[in-house]
């Protein structure tokens, strides 16, 4: 297994107390695979991602439990000379907005040489030459003079696919992108997602594709990893969970968006809000908002249930939402 994290915890402390960001979560990611993990903002979808990559804020971020497995070696006990290293060879993350994750005073060009020149010792001629390849590769038109542009002479969707560059320069295992097309136009979103999918096919690496929107990640994931609260709440292989959802909240989530396949039908909204991470209720925390709660919710908080062999739900009443 290439990424296992298991039972992360992860706390912030805030001015209105501790606040439970990420409350036991375990995840799976195999190479050549991608896991979609969804979840609202504030969910804990980001916060687990920096945990694993290692650039969680600490202070205020504190690491309070768990294992973050990478080919079996947990990186919370590296040193950290050897996590810097993972992380720049390894594993990469994609950010949402390039334009704060990419320097301003360099070209790209030499961010792109740079990471050649520090990780692999190439010179720096051939550098700028992979540069170059590498801008043609994420299809930026060309390439060979835009090398010596700076990132704001970009557009949002050629600055994302710079950023892609960077992520896959040094071939990582693992890649994690952070809503990598949320701040793009809808068709540049559906492009730059495009692309993202077929390099992760042709480098074979491990993806986990942090998202809010349930639409993107059909075509692209294999599986999903549904948040809530810190916590995930379902996780199946996409198709299954498409088909029948094990969750409420993941039935919620599915019922808000637009289907061409279910055309005609009626648009649904999850009542309420999510809760604030200091104050999550008791029982299950999605309880407040839940349809089909009951007093058994707002006091046991369900487990991960076991659905099959490749689903969990941390819902009491699986069975039922599974039935529709
Ligand atoms: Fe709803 Fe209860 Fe299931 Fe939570 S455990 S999702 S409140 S039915
Ligand atoms: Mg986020």
């Amino acid at each position: 297994m290439l990424l296992e994290v298991r039972d992360l915890r992860v706390e912030f402390r805030t001015r209105e107390g501790v606040a439970h960001a990420v409350n036991g979560v375990t995840y799976q990611v195999d190479a050549g695979e991608t896991l979609a993990v969804l979840g609202e903002s504030g969910s804990g979808k980001s916060v687990t991602a920096q945990a694993v990559m290692g650039i969680l804020d600490m202070p205020p971020g504190r690491i309070t439990g768990g294992e973050i497995l990478f080919r079996g070696q947990d990186l919370l006990k590296l040193k950290e000379d050897e996590r810097r290293r993972i992380r720049g060879a390894e594993m990469a993350m994609i950010f949402q907005d390039a334009l704060s994750a990419l320097n301003p005073v360099l070209t790209v060009g030499d961010q792109l040489a740079e990471m050649f020149v520090v990780h692999r010792g190439t010179s720096r001629k051939d550098a700028r030459a992979r540069a170059v390849e590498l801008m043609d590769r994420v299809r930026i038109p060309a390439a060979a003079q835009r090398v010596r542009d700076y990132p704001h002479q970009f557009s949002g969707g050629m600055r994302q696919r710079i950023m892609i560059a960077m992520a896959l320069a040094l071939e990582p295992a693992l890649v994690i992108a952070d809503e990598p097309t949320t701040a793009l136009d809808v068709t540049v979103q559906a492009q730059v997602m495009d692309l993202l999918a077929e390099l992760r096919r042709e480098y074979r690496m491990g993806l986990v594709l942090i998202t809010h929107d349930l639409g993107v990640v059909a075509d692209v994931a294999d599986r999903i990893a549904v948040m809530y609260a810190g916590r995930i709440v379902e996780s199946a292989p996409v198709h299954d969970l498409y088909k029948a959802p094990a969750h409420p909240y993941t039935r919620g989530l599915l019922d808000s968006i637009p289907r061409l396949d279910l055309k005609g039908r009626e648009l649904y909204a999850i009542k309420g809000l999510p809760p604030s991470l200091t104050r999550i209720p008791p029982g299950c925390a999605f309880h407040p908002r839940c349809p089909m709660a009951r007093d058994v919710c707002r006091t046991d908080p369900p487990p991960l249930y076991e659905v099959d062999q490749r689903r969990g739900s941390a819902c009491h009443f699986w069975r039922e939402c599974l039935d529709g």
